[in-house]
């Protein structure tokens, strides 16, 4: 199990010991690793904090909010899943959420998923009530997998939620047959817009997000430390509707008018998508040696 300890003193991918001051977002420290460049929150949230920031209104109001552009983006990913791993595999989705990405992918593989949150395992469930027995509850850290059973493990816009990437890494690495294959998405801090934005950078919001990686960092993880095969790699923009976009823009500047963002609570407003050209979230396929 993951401590909920206090801080590591080294960088929790490569165990560099140099890490400079990065940034203070709203009380939380970062710290860069010179050596890998992964960032790091310094301190674990409490168990308290991550409560609050996973209960039911994380899945209601935030960006589980539209489902057609939550449809395209899962499109996006079920794309990649297709062009790599077979028709009929055995596939798990680590942080499963509201179960929109299973509901995609069932067609074409055996599916089960798992959430952290209650909230997000009732909905996916009710989405899917043909696997509902294959969706469950539990934390990444904690999971009790069987050896060398999947044929592929998505972790969608996960990773940088967790406090130490490289034990579960190598735990989802332990569940995948050998060939076996994993598939992430995260923000990519080493981009223009994280650069300029800095603590005002979209992806920017601890305690939710403890974990930022660079595609050197995730080279530096998979490939160096676990010794798997770096497949494909991207850094792509996003699709996000306006409701989303200003759901993220309240969290970094919380002064702004409460009723700019309930605006777009009107339907039509918030169901507007837009691709964002960002660049700043990474797609990566990894195999298991
Ligand atoms: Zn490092």
């Amino acid at each position: 199990m993951i401590s909920s300890a206090q801080s590591d003193p080294g960088c929790r991918i490569c165990g560099g010991n140099t890490l400079p001051h990065l940034l203070n977002v709203r009380g939380h420290n970062l710290h860069r690793c010179s050596n890998c460049g992964f960032v790091q929150v310094t301190n674990a949230p409490s168990a308290t904090e991550l409560e609050a920031i996973y209960r039911e209104a994380y899945f209601g109001h935030s960006k589980y909010q539209d489902q057609a552009t939550l449809r395209a983006e899962n499109q996006r990913r079920l794309g990649l899943l297709r062009q790599y791993v077979g028709g009929g595999g055995q596939v798990l989705e680590a942080g499963c959420g509201d179960g929109s990405f299973l509901y995609e992918a069932k067609p074409y593989y055996k599916m089960q998923g798992f959430d952290l949150a209650p909230a997000g395992v009732n909905l996916a469930r009710a989405k899917n009530p043909d696997i509902a027995q294959q969706i469950w509850v539990s934390p990444l850290e904690t999971l009790d997998l069987p050896n060398a059973y999947f044929d592929a493990i998505c972790l969608w816009d996960v990773i940088e939620h967790i406090w130490n990437p490289r034990m579960v890494a190598d735990h989802l690495l332990c569940a995948l047959k050998p060939g076996g294959l994993l598939l992430l998405s995260t923000p990519n801090i080493d981009t223009v817009i994280a650069r300029l934005m800095g603590k005002r950078w979209a992806f920017m919001t601890p305690p939710e997000h403890l974990s930022f990686f660079s595609q050197a960092s995730i080279h530096q993880l998979f490939v160096n430390q676990l010794q798997a095969e770096l497949v494909a790699w991207s850094s792509r923009g996003k699709r996000a509707n306006l409701g989303f976009i200003l759901y993220k823009l309240r969290r970094v500047f919380p002064m702004l008018p409460a009723f700019i963002p309930r605006l777009f609570e009107i339907r039509l407003l918030a169901s507007l998508a837009i691709y964002v050209p960002s660049g700043d979230v990474q797609y990566v396929v990894i195999r298991k040696r």
